[in-house]
């Protein structure tokens, strides 16, 4: 049975006491077991705290939300994943639309950001997806196609146990318009086939597949109840510990 995954990612959000706070109420409150892998995509201020927290929940598992293309050197502002690594994070968000769009991030430097990741042990909530633009021109399918060949499929199989997708159609991030249930399937069905022809069934049917786009407490369980959405990246629901707790209720 594939991995159940429920990620936030609290993008630019929550100051340092904020942050630490939510993260305290949502171990708090995990007080059950749950069979989903929660991760939380913290902001960089607050990883190395949220790690060393000594009562953290130890069903709570902290990401950071990129890294660098290179190891060290010259490159101002940026975080390598190996100090990602040497603060104990074990999981990056890489390829997420915003990082794409404001700070141009192309399908070539994600390649070399998911080598770099991989380099350093760390595991990779991949996103994808498509603009409203696209998917009207029906392109939408060839373009997620493309982002997955151009910056995982040059991986040996190896290494896709440490791969996690997120489809996140563009125009349903942070806007509160969701994909419905049978258009998110439908691609993740997609890019399932694509894994099963690159790298065979086995793979195919054992990578998690995340859906991103304005999920939140009231659509998670229709959406994660199709059987090739194998969780969710949450943005903005993630951002209150109980919707957030909600949302890792819904399976
Ligand atoms: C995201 O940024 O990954 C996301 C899915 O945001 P939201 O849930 O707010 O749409």
């Amino acid at each position: 049975m594939r991995n159940k995954i429920v990620a936030a990612n609290w993008k630019m959000n929550l100051d340092h006491k904020d942050g630490i706070n939510i993260l305290q109420e949502v171990s708090d409150k995990l007080q059950f077991k749950t069979n989903a892998k929660v991760i939380i995509a913290t902001s960089y201020i607050h990883l190395h705290e949220a790690i060393s927290l000594k009562n953290l929940n130890s069903q709570i598992n902290i990401a950071a939300q990129n890294c660098s293309a290179y190891d060290s050197g010259a490159h101002t502002s940026e975080i390598s994943a190996k100090m990602i690594n040497s603060c104990g994070v074990k999981y990056v968000i890489l390829g997420h639309s915003e990082c794409r769009d404001h700070l141009h991030e192309d399908n070539y430097l994600l390649m070399q950001k998911v080598s770099q990741a991989l380099s350093n042990n760390l595991h990779i909530i991949f996103c994808c997806g498509e603009t409203l633009l696209q998917r009207e021109k029906k392109i939408h399918f060839k373009h997620i196609q493309k982002q997955l060949e151009e910056s995982l499929f040059h991986l040996s199989s190896e290494y896709m146990s440490k791969i996690y997708i997120a489809y996140e159609p563009i125009w349903a991030i942070g806007t509160g318009v969701t994909a419905s249930s049978g258009q998110a399937q439908e691609m993740h069905k997609y890019i399932r086939s694509l894994f099963s022809k690159k790298y065979g069934d086995i793979c195919s049917e054992s990578i998690p597949i995340l859906y991103g786009g304005s999920c939140n407490s009231a659509n998670a369980s229709e959406l994660f109840s199709q059987p090739d959405i194998d969780g969710g990246l949450i943005g903005g629901a993630s951002l209150k510990a109980d919707s957030f707790i909600s949302i890792i209720k819904s399976f």
